[in-house]
């Protein structure tokens, strides 16, 4: 996969992305990441890439030519028209702001981008973007929660984060994003590693029992109470077995 980058400060990323498994995963090729400054596609002298909005009111707008032209140039090609509108365009890469009034990510969406071939991220900063760029740059929107932050550069390494970890081969164990907490549906059941003692908390005995089918049934039926306890709206649409249902009742008639 290849993503794309767009932002005032392309430097608050370096720390994050070049360490642990993103590091390896741009190393081996499964992802490219490219990082844009928005100032080097402006055209004045003063370079100037915000401006206070029309009509007054506080803060200031990101200028729609830059961040167009910025586009442009990374994608190799004019873009007239608005993508969230038209259906005859040839399959592009997603152009995605990252924005609190976006649809809000989460797994699914994760899951969804990771099938991209190529991504492209656009930072806001301020008091947002020009409207003009929502309405014809972008084809998709996304908040990572309902709350505000400084700038979308955080917003998009959450993205770019849990996009890569699902990309084959990124993550270390083979399958092992396929367990985690949302992918299944269900959050995920609690782990130990040694001491087998710590404080004189001992870890459960049947997960040093080596008997694997009973501890897979112990993982699912972990999974199962957690979920039940903490984000019990969940179970409304995870996939569940007739054994899982059982033991759901079970939970639930307080056995
Ligand atoms: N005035 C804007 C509004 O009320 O919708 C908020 C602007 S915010 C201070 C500046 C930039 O941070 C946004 O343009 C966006 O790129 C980013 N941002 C802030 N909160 C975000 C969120 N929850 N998800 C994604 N991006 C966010």
């Amino acid at each position: 996969m290849h993503i794309d980058i767009l932002t005032l400060f392309p430097e608050m990323f370096s720390a994050y992305l070049n360490e642990s498994i993103l590091k390896r995963a741009q190393e081996s090729g499964r992802v490219t990441i490219h990082l844009h400054n928005i100032r080097d596609y402006t055209t004045d002298r003063h370079h100037i890439t915000d401006l206070p909005p029309f009509g007054g009111g506080g803060g200031m707008i990101l200028k729609p030519e830059p961040i167009f032209a910025a586009v442009e140039a990374v994608l190799g090609e004019p873009l007239v028209v608005n993508r969230l509108h038209s259906s005859s365009l040839i399959p592009h890469p997603s152009i995605i702001l990252l924005t609190p009034q976006g649809r809000l990510f989460n797994q699914k969406v994760a899951e969804e981008l990771a099938q991209h071939e190529r991504l492209l991220l656009i930072c806001g900063r301020y008091e947002g973007v020009d409207e003009r760029v929502r309405e014809h740059l972008v084809t998709d929107e996304i908040s990572i929660g309902d709350y505000v932050l400084t700038g979308g550069e955080l917003a998009a390494m959450v993205v770019v984060d849990a996009v890569t970890r699902l990309l084959p081969g990124v993550l270390g164990a083979e399958g092992a994003a396929a367990t985690d907490s949302h992918a299944t549906g269900l959050l995920e059941g609690p782990h130990y590693t040694r001491p087998e003692t710590f404080r004189g908390w001992t870890v459960p005995d049947l997960l040093r029992s080596g008997h694997q089918g009973q501890i897979e049934q112990w993982r699912r039926q972990q999974a199962l109470r957690r979920t039940w306890h903490r984000r019990p709206e969940l179970l409304l649409t995870a996939p569940l077995t007739e054994e899982d249902k059982r033991f759901l009742a079970q939970l639930a008639a307080g056995e």
